[in-house]
């Protein structure tokens, strides 16, 4: 196993405090900007002419600042390290500071809670969140960067959103996080939402603390057995967008035991047109199929 290693750690408040000049984002604007033309060492006269500065003195103590930081140095010049190449992609990306706009999006589906079909997609805050037109119950929540929102129409960004969540929860469950790269540890635990409790897989990482999750009977869905059940019918199970999974998901039955012994067995049975195929899932999410009716 590895560890925390190499050069000595720098404190976050330092890091951050790195950032506190215009001028300190600036200069990792400019390595934006020369990595753009295929440069990744400036030297010290090509920051400085990159910037509005008074003197090459208020430079100089700039990148004090962010030296060993955000930048190395080398006889070449400067670069940017891992940390600062990570910051100026998150710059970039507006992650800190962009709030693009979003008219409501208006799209079908079928709501757990009413007999409404007609839900509303809407971002603030960074966050996708899709609602039941007639009785408001949120249908789903999906933090999204603003990046994943600028110059796309609301459409794309919903489509766009639906494979970043099918590929984060797959990266997730897989035990790495889809945010930082740490080891996530995957679970089946009981969680309150709608006024009601299910059994959701959470995958929770043990370092950046991000938390991904999803009713646990939707892991299935991807199953070959399952692919190929819903296919006979003709339905294609891996496009059904994210906001409608739980109309398919609300006919099936689902019996989580042992989850106070931390050793959880899951049963689902897929129910669609008057067939069914059984499932099992260990407490690793390890799915088989059990049993099916049916035509084959
Ligand atoms: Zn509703
Ligand atoms: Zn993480």
């Amino acid at each position: 196993m590895t560890d925390v290693g190499g050069e000595s750690p720098v404190e976050p408040a330092d890091a951050f405090g790195a950032l506190a000049s215009e001028h300190r984002v600036a200069v990792l604007r400019a390595f934006a900007d020369a990595e753009r033309d295929g440069d990744r060492t400036l030297s010290f006269t090509e920051i400085y002419d990159a910037l509005e500065l008074d003197s090459t003195s208020q430079l100089s103590y700039h990148l004090d600042h962010l030296e060993g930081v955000f930048l190395r140095r080398s006889e070449e010049g400067y670069a940017l390290n891992r940390a600062g190449e990570d910051v100026m992609r998150a710059v970039l990306a507006g992650s800190f500071t962009e709030t693009p706009t979003f008219e409501p999006l208006s799209l079908s589906g079928e709501c757990p809670g009413c007999p409404g079909t007609a839900f509303e997609a809407t971002y603030e805050d960074g966050l996708l969140t899709v609602r039941c037109v007639d009785c408001e119950m949120r249908i789903v929540t999906y933090d999204l960067p603003p990046a994943a929102v600028v110059g796309r129409s609301e459409r794309q960004v919903l489509e766009a959103c639906d494979s970043r969540v099918r590929h984060e929860y797959a990266v997730a469950v897989g035990g790495t996080c889809a945010k930082c790269g740490g080891v996530a540890a995957v679970r089946v635990e009981e969680r309150e939402s709608r006024g009601r409790t299910d059994a959701y897989a959470v995958a929770h990482c043990e370092r950046c603390n991000n938390r991904v999750f999803a009713p646990v009977a939707a892991h299935v869905l991807f199953h070959p057995a399952v692919v190929a059940f819903y296919w006979r019918h003709g339905v294609d199970s891996t496009a059904i967008p994210f906001w409608d999974i739980g109309r398919y998901l609300d006919a099936w039955d689902v019996e989580v035991t042992g989850l106070e012994s931390g050793e959880p067995s899951v049963s689902v049975t897929v129910r669609y047109a008057g067939e069914s195929l059984a499932l099992s899932m260990d407490a690793d999410l390890s799915v088989a199929v059990v049993a099916s009716t049916g035509a084959e």
